[in-house]
């Protein structure tokens, strides 16, 4: 994720640099592509902006590639409470503006605000005791600041926040924003369907994860998540029509689902999916993805289902990871339960799967190459075959 942002950052930031003749910054009139790569190379690299929110208090962490100091400030009308990071770039996979879903803060806003700072404009009317801003320090190269807000008296124990939580995945940042806007209407998704066996007409919903200007995930040589999960998405279509399914497909294009575009909140977005599945009285529906870290370690494959939905959807969670990590190899990371939305939000069983991590270089190759893909598609279909028995 990390170096394809970073790419097109110095781009960006070599021609700003070029046109105002580097004077400030290099004291020549052309700033040479070497020193800028040095000069990024000693910033704080600013990753990602996660938001969870509990009953009793709001938390936002923004993670850095390194520690970086930074300055608070309280801007009014609306009142905003404004951080400075010095010396940092935003990577532009980061979204530049964020529900946050609380009654403690109404939005996140990140931007680049000068060539060597980072901007995060909090909108929260509480006053200076009820929120707390701080620097955590994780392992190894892992930094984040740190944004309380709400109850903070007793929010130490029992919050359910995870304080050091690893980086969440874009689903759970998304679901996490969107989930007080939906909270009523939805929760309970357990009655468990009958299917008669196999895949022929059963109406399968696939949701080819991210599209348009939601890009997701980038691999280190700059592979797209929202590339990778289209083109899983279509050929696993091809196969299960040749099953004699029926396939809907929330998006068979590089674009966003809902109508409004790039212009959809999370939820807008998120629920334009469902909606494909639910619209279709789908059978059953699967969200495709590609997990990614900070780091190039983590591999593998992860099925996710929705903790408080049905057993099939834990099922299918299950048949489809393994029907993956059978025919591609991965390693088996195993079913999870989550929150996430679209399995949430679907009144069918839902599974969202992880098919390998695009942030592992050899994962990013594997699911950019024509085989990677072909038997990602396989496993699946596998799985499918396996679930409806
Ligand atoms: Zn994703």
């Amino acid at each position: 994720m990390q170096y394809c942002g970073k790419r097109t950052f110095s781009l960006l930031w070599q021609i700003l640099l070029l046109m105002a003749g580097g004077m400030l910054l290099f004291g020549t009139a052309y700033a040479e592509a070497a020193d800028f790569g040095e000069r990024i190379g000693s910033m704080a690299e600013i990753k990602a902006v996660r938001i969870s929110n509990t009953s009793d208090k709001t938390r936002i962490v923004i993670d850095s590639s390194r520690e970086a100091a930074y300055k608070v400030s309280v801007l009014s009308n609306p009142q905003r409470i404004v951080v400075d990071i010095k010396n940092a770039w935003v990577n532009s996979s980061v979204k530049k503006s964020m529900a946050v879903g609380s009654s403690f803060a109404q939005n996140v806003r990140i931007a680049q605000h000068d060539a060597n700072t980072v901007r995060v404009v909090v909108e929260s009317s509480l006053g200076k005791n009820n929120y707390k801003i701080f620097p955590l320090k994780g392992g190894s190269a892992a930094y984040r600041i740190v944004m309380d807000f709400g109850d903070l008296g007793n929010a130490s124990k029992g919050s359910g926040i995870d304080f050091n939580a690893q980086p969440k995945s874009d689903e759970a940042a998304a679901d996490a924003a969107g989930q007080t806007e939906t909270a009523k209407q939805d929760d309970v998704k357990i009655s468990e369907p009958v299917f008669t066996p196999g895949l022929k007409g059963k109406i399968i919903a696939l949701d080819a994860g991210h599209g348009g200007s939601d890009v997701g995930a980038i691999g280190p040589t700059g592979v797209t998540e929202k590339g990778v999960s289209l083109r899983v998405a279509q050929e696993l279509q091809k196969r299960l029509l040749a099953e004699g399914a029926v396939v809907l497909m929330t998006r068979t294009k590089d674009t966003e689902v809902s109508p409004k575009k790039a212009n959809a909140s999370d939820v807008e977005e998120l629920q334009a999916r469902c909606d494909v599945g639910n619209n279709g009285k789908a059978d059953i529906f699967l969200s495709i993805h590609m997990d990614s870290f900070t780091n190039s370690t983590p591999s593998g494959t992860t099925g996710y289902y929705y903790a408080k939905g049905s057993r099939a959807g834990q099922r299918l969670a299950q048949y489809v990871s393994e029907g993956i990590v059978a025919s591609l190899g991965t390693g088996n990371r195993g079913t999870k339960s989550c929150n996430f939305y679209v399995v949430k939000h679907t009144a069918m069983p839902a599974a969202l799967l992880e098919m390998a991590f695009i942030s592992n270089d050899k994962e990013e190759k594997l699911m950019n190459s024509e085989a990677g893909i072909k038997k990602a598609a396989e496993g699946i279909l596998n799985g499918l075959k396996k679930f409806f028995g």
